[in-house]
């Protein structure tokens, strides 16, 4: 497995401001990686690090085994496709795309050539002679990927790169993106506030918070096994429950998660938890309830059925003891 990007100890300070706070991540070739985290907490500093637009302020980075911090970014073997696109508007697409060429006095049949078979790439052959402004938005965000990928960078840097699709157009994208770096074996890299879109796309996921990777992991490693509350909390719609109410329920005491999948909610009181309905949320396939249970709320998600109880109703709560998952006591 070769590392194709590495960082070791980097801090990014701006004045009082602490970005990046000594970030340690590999990044394998061919991985679809996820930097998945709340507004502000340095996902993005991390990503302009990686590419070249900011410098660390101590800490080593290598691309491909070799040094990088002072290297400029359009000497890095990595290219970056941003939030806004930022196409020009004057240039058709496929000028667009084969802009980077031509800069690089690539010969001009040639050029567009690459620029064709990046159009092609990203399902778009037949569009060149278009204006960046007579395309949807999916449209112009392929656009973007194109004139990326017809550089051939070993690492796409992607900012949020479906942040502008609404969400139907989103989750199309997703698979394509996916399916298009599976085919293309390049390095993806990519920032999200959305857990969702990191889940569906990437092999592993880092959580970042305040400057910090919280945890590095595959999706099931992180929606399954968070490592702290705050992963617990950020990615998905677990129950974090506190150390008294754990004691009582096992006997020993200390901050746990529970997913609501887990959990089973039936009317009638008999089992050792019970509690009452405080709201039901039918989201088709499958409903939603949260249930309080001596204060504690604890949140239920079941396949939809006709026996579904109702708000207000006394129910009983009950669950696998296994589901249970403990939880480090920091936060
Ligand atoms: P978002 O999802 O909102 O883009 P993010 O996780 O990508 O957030 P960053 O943009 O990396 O977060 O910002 C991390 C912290 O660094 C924030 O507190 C931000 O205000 C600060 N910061 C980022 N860039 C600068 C800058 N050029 N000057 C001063 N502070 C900055």
């Amino acid at each position: 497995m070769t590392t194709a990007v590495s960082l070791k100890a980097i801090t990014r300070r701006f004045g009082d401001v602490l970005a990046l706070d000594a970030i340690d991540l590999d990044i394998v070739e061919g991985e679809f990686f996820a930097m998945l985290g709340p507004s502000g907490s340095g996902k993005t500093t991390c990503l302009r690090v990686i590419a070249g637009f900011e410098q660390p302020s101590s800490g080593e980075l290598a691309i491909f085994g070799e040094r990088a911090e002072t290297v400029p970014p359009y000497k890095r073997n990595v290219n970056t496709v941003f939030q806004d696109y930022a196409l020009f508007p004057h240039l058709n697409v496929i000028d667009n795309v084969a802009y980077s060429l031509m800069l690089r006095k690539v010969e001009r049949s040639e050029r567009y050539r690459q620029a064709e078979a990046a159009l092609e790439m990203v399902k778009l052959s037949g569009y060149g002679a278009r204006r960046p402004g007579q395309l949807s938005g999916g449209q112009r965000q392929r656009v973007a990927l194109a004139r990326a990928l017809v550089n051939r960078p070993k690492v796409l840097l992607l900012d949020e790169p479906l942040g502008a699709l609404d969400l139907k157009l989103r989750e199309q994208m997703q698979e394509e993106l996916k399916s298009l770096q599976k085919r293309l074996g390049i390095t993806f890299i990519f920032v999200t506030h959305d857990q969702g879109e990191a889940m569906s796309m990437a092999d592993r996921i880092a959580v970042f918070n305040l400057g910090r990777i919280m945890q590095v992991g595959t999706p099931e490693e992180i929606y399954l096994t968070p490592a702290s509350r705050f992963v617990a909390d950020f990615v998905g719609s677990s129950n974090v429950l506190p150390p008294d109410f754990v004691g009582t329920l096992t006997g020993k005491p200390g901050w746990a998660s529970l997913r609501p999948e887990a959990v089973t909610v039936t009317a009638g009181a008999g089992a050792s938890l019970t509690g009452m309905v405080v709201s039901r949320s039918y989201l088709g396939a499958t409903t939603r309830l949260t249930v309080d249970i001596a204060g504690q709320r604890i949140h239920a998600v079941m396949p939809s059925g006709p026996a579904m109880p109702e708000e207000g109703e006394q129910v009983a709560v009950s669950f696998d003891p296994s589901a249970l998952h403990r939880l480090a006591d920091a936060p």
